[in-house]
């Protein structure tokens, strides 16, 4: 019978009366022969096992080794030590299951580096930092979940084999049966993707947009939440080769509507995490600052983790167009002292990440919502304004993290839509059931992107985009 164990996040919340409790855990130390620090993953805090000298064989004492499994029952008491308000006597230890110390990969004393960590991924989820981080990340899907439902979204589910490319410019990963050595050929000697599995050529998706549309003009609110994979070579602290990706697309939704949701959510998501994880959030934020001790104090964070979450919930986002961006750019001292490795050329320039976080941490020092880009430097299917140069495109910039959405109004006229996919080449044969939505009742609709793991690198404060998805996907690593 293993469901009468309580959690260690339970046990430390009652009060200590002699009650008889059995905990299941993982052996984070064990001092004098007597005090075990156990952890079952529910919360970073161990709870102390006494036990008490002589009661134990000594051959079970021996087994009570780093990251052994034990059963152990006993009752909960006051504690006398301090640092823990109780301790449980144990009454039976049960090891489940052995662990030789000497070879476990993950030796705290040698205070191991997150990079080491990413190398033994299988166990880091049984250090402090990854407990946190893993279930904060738990929180936070739950809460893009409930931010949704309790609005009335219809969480979609839309493929992740597709022969479409969303973004008409990804580089994406190609899914087939085709052999290698001799793939059939056509006449003209190209691969004949007819005897493919599918009949033509797929790809995994690099965004369920398109589909998400589809959805939006029946349901009228839809969301995605589900993994995007981009082969792209970008080997940063910010990109994946998979990754999870949220996409709310809403009917009778315009540019304005739509930067008020993704910001409404941000917030909701970050305070569902304030509210519910706190302990963890506050071991990263410790985590934090004793890395940045390191570094010069002018690199360090003017705030610490916990005061910038609690900044954006307090603060409304800036909201500004790519325009004016351009021209704090061009006019900022840190162009004119030519301390930007992309000069900022002017109009028209796509901005590189850093202009944007020029713009978030420089210049606002807050989250910023960029709208209304050029239509050159944007997707086919964003709405056109009026101006005839630019689309009702945004990007929200976040402090450290830089893009975390990108999103838009999207053409809803077919003339103009079918007009802008001739210009960059899209082929609207393949796309001709998501034209057919602007021949059948189309409405003005609006969506955007949320790149999950830019969202908890941000509410963990975690630099790297490696460390806060379980088995990251990126060039050259596919481990575990
Ligand atoms: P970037 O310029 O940072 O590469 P993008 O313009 O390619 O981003 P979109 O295509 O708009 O991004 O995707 C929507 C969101 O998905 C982004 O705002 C970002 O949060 C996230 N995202 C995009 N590419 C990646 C990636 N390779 N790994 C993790 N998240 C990503
Ligand atoms: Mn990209």
């Amino acid at each position: 019978m293993f469901n009468k164990r309580i959690k260690v996040k339970e046990l430390l919340a009652l009060e200590p009366n002699n009650q008889e409790v059995t905990v299941m855990g993982w052996v984070r130390s064990f001092r004098n022969n007597q005090f075990i620090a156990l952890n079952d993953g529910s919360t970073n805090n161990n709870i102390q096992i006494v036990a008490e000298l002589g009661r134990f064989d000594e051959d079970i004492l021996k087994r009570i080794t780093t990251s052994a499994s034990l059963k152990v029952s006993g009752v909960i008491v006051s504690s006398l030590g301090k640092g823990q308000k109780m301790d449980l006597k144990a009454t039976s230890i049960e090891i489940l299951g052995d662990s030789d110390a000497e070879k476990y990969p993950i030796q705290l004393r040698n205070r191991p580096t997150l990079e080491y960590l990413r190398e033994v991924a299988h166990f880091r989820f049984r250090t402090n930092t990854f407990g946190a981080v893993f279930r904060v990340r738990h929180s936070l899907a739950f809460s893009v979940h409930k931010f949704f439902n309790d609005k009335g979204f219809v969480y979609m589910h839309t493929p992740i084999i597709t022969a479409s490319d969303a973004e008409g410019a990804g580089e994406m990963f190609r899914v087939t049966t085709l052999p290698f050595e001799n793939p059939p050929k056509t006449e003209d000697g190209s691969i004949n993707f007819k005897e493919d599995f599918f009949g033509r050529n797929t790809n995994l998706t690099v965004s369920g947009q398109l589909e998400g549309e589809l959805a939006a003009t029946a349901f009228g609110d839809i969301y995605t939440f589900g993994p995007t994979f981009r082969a792209e070579n970008s080997n940063t602290a910010r990109h994946l080769a998979e990754f999870w990706m949220i996409e709310p697309e809403m009917a009778f939704c315009d540019l304005e509507d739509n930067a008020n949701l993704a910001e409404e959510f941000i917030k909701y998501i970050i305070k569902y995490a304030m509210d519910n994880n706190r302990e963890d959030l506050e071991f990263l934020a410790q985590r934090l600052a004793d890395e940045e001790k390191q570094l010069p104090q002018d690199k360090r964070s003017e705030m610490s983790l916990i005061e910038k979450l609690e900044f954006v919930l307090n603060n409304n986002f800036e909201r500004l167009t790519y325009t004016e961006a351009i021209d704090i750019l061009k006019e900022s001292n840190h162009n004119k002292k030519k301390k930007f490795q992309y000069p900022v050329t002017g109009w028209g320039m796509d901005l590189q990440s850093e202009h944007e976080r020029y713009l978030v941490e420089k210049h606002f020092k807050k989250p910023v919502i960029l709208t209304n880009y050029p239509k050159e430097i944007k997707a086919f299917y964003m709405r056109q304004n009026d101006d005839g140069k630019t689309v009702a495109a945004m990007d929200i910039l976040a402090p450290g993290i830089g893009e975390i959405v990108g999103g838009s109004q999207r053409e809803e006229r077919l003339d103009k839509l079918e007009q802008r996919m001739k210009e960059m080449n899209v082929p609207a044969d393949q796309l001709w059931w998501y034209l057919d939505t602007r021949r059948f009742g189309t409405v003005p609709h609006a969506g955007f992107g949320l790149g999950f793991e830019r969202m908890v690198q941000f509410v963990t404060g975690m630099n790297n985009i490696r460390d806060v998805i379980a088995f990251p996907r990126t060039p050259k690593s596919a481990e575990f």
